[in-house]
């Protein structure tokens, strides 16, 4: 018979698992993302909908949504951004501790949507760094959850290990392009 197991075996692998830093690193992250919900406007209903039963965020781990930026890593900012809300935005991202990361919802956080006017911040990411844009008004509570499908394939694929230590990486750098020149 043809031997398909593919998964870690005891039997074969005893009690030793051989993998990368990062593989463990981003797997644990991706698993454990806990948002920090900016709802601003229409689009806040979506995003509490996707917490309740039928949408069920949980089964990607992010139910635990938290309301102090020192305890969320991911902010899902959802609902159109004033000038007057762009400054408190920009305060509480900075609040949150790295790695950090952004889900613009909605055309209006992630545009201005259709309120091209004086008062409206013409997309979140001219104040914070965005990781994905949802397009619609208001999307649906799946468009939430496939751009955090989507933000875990991000976060799997990040250098967490480099990142850990950035002075290291940037003098490695320094030092290349030296050599290069
Ligand atoms: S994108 Fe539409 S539903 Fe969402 S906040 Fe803007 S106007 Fe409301």
């Amino acid at each position: 018979m043809q031997n398909t197991t593919i998964a870690y075996d005891s039997k074969v692998e005893g009690e030793v698992i051989v993998t990368q830093a990062d593989a463990v690193i981003n797997w644990i992250r991706k698993h454990s993302v806990w948002p920090m919900p900016m709802g601003l406007a229409c689009c806040a209903i979506e995003l509490m909908a996707a917490g309740g039963a039928r949408f069920d965020i949980s089964r990607f781990g992010m139910e635990v949504m938290r309301f102090s930026p020192r305890q969320a890593d991911c902010m899902i900012v959802a609902g159109t951004v004033t000038y007057k809300m762009a400054e408190v935005v920009r305060r509480i991202y900075d609040q949150m501790a790295e790695p950090k990361w952004v889900v613009a919802m909605g055309a209006c956080a992630s545009t201005g949507g259709m309120y091209r006017s004086y008062a409206t911040l013409q997309g979140v990411d001219q104040i914070i760094p965005v990781d994905v844009y949802i397009s619609g008004c208001p999307p649906r509570p799946e468009a939430l959850l496939d751009a955090m499908i989507k933000l875990q394939d991000k976060i799997g694929a990040e250098r967490s290990v480099k990142n850990l230590f950035p002075e290291k990486a940037n003098l490695n750098q320094v030092a290349e392009a030296t050599k290069e020149s």
